[in-house]
């Protein structure tokens, strides 16, 4: 669907005469070719804009490797700065679960994937980390939501919170948190109510369970084919409740990645996991290699 930029950008440098280094002019025009490519990914302009600006001034003067075409050797600053932007200080992968029981909060809108990727984590716990986890259901709107996780919860062999009709959320949150230490679990994980917008009530909803359980992670839910709604879903879920890492599901999708490097580069943090697929192993760790290779297709 898309041109390979190495592709592209070998076009471009055949155009230009052979020298030792690359010059301004140079690789002006190659970042031409991969802002077009950065857009094409789903990459916001003005992140794409400031992206392109840092590579620039890293590019020019750099000698021309002899085994490599320019081309490739603007390829591969492109995809070491892309790397470097999207990596987060941490092991994305390794969540803050010391001292038990751990509350994880899981939030973001309906439809992204969160109660799925709530019941993937819980096994990934649960098997790789041997941890007792339990689940709680925060979706008082949806008892389908709420029998969905149950539903997981069975599968996976992990324990759901019972549910018990007419509770608010942080009513369910304070049960959860409770039967969590009385029955020695590790970790804990809300699931809360999703809506298809952002609105008030979720927010406050969402506001008053991370004050009654502090939770230790905060992690949301997007999904990562809808690009910059998935940004600005991540930057406002920051600002009202903040966040400390993100999931992007989907990514087994034909989408090109461009979204988690607005997301890293507009609300500065990490993404943790991506989602693979519907079954409950389909998820893995994040890695920045991959999206950068993704993105430039
Ligand atoms: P929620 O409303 O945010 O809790 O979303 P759900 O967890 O119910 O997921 C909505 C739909 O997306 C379900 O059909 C899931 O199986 C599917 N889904 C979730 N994560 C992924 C993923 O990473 N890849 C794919 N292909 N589908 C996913």
């Amino acid at each position: 669907m898309f041109e390979n930029l190495s592709e592209r950008l070998s076009g471009v440098f055949d155009r230009l005469t052979k020298q030792g280094a690359l010059s301004e002019e140079d690789v002006k025009t190659a970042l031409r070719e991969v802002r077009v490519a950065l857009l094409e990914a789903d990459v916001s302009l003005p992140v794409a804009r400031e992206f392109i600006k840092k590579v620039q001034d890293q590019a020019t003067g750099q000698s021309v490797t002899k085994s490599v075409t320019p081309g490739q050797q603007v390829v591969k600053i492109v995809h070491d700065a892309l790397v470097d932007t999207l990596r987060g200080d941490e092991d994305p992968g390794k969540l803050k679960i010391d001292n038990p029981p751990a509350p994880i909060l899981m939030v973001g809108l309906q439809g992204g994937g969160k109660t799925t990727t709530t019941g993937k984590l819980a096994k990934r716990l649960k098997d790789r980390d041997g941890k007792k986890v339990l689940m709680a259901s925060l979706d008082i709107y949806r008892p389908a939501a709420m029998d969905q996780l149950a539903v997981l919860g069975a599968q996976i062999g992990v324990d759901t919170l019972p549910i018990v009709k007419g509770q608010k959320p942080v009513d369910i949150a304070k049960r959860a948190k409770q039967q969590a230490a009385l029955g020695g679990y590790d970790v804990y994980m809300l699931d809360t109510a999703g809506r298809l917008h952002i609105d008030e009530i979720l927010m406050q909803e969402v506001e008053d369970v991370r004050n009654v359980v502090d939770p230790r992670e905060t992690l949301l839910v997007v999904d990562g084919l809808t690009g910059q709604v998935a940004v600005e879903v991540a930057q406002e879920f920051d600002d009202k409740i903040g966040i400390s890492g993100v999931v992007l599901t989907r990514m087994d999708g034909d989408g090109r990645g461009g979204a988690a490097l607005s997301m890293r580069a507009v609300t500065g943090k990490p993404i943790r996991f991506v989602g693979l697929g519907e079954k409950m192993d389909a998820i893995e760790t994040f890695e920045p290699d991959r999206i950068a290779g993704r993105i430039l297709g």
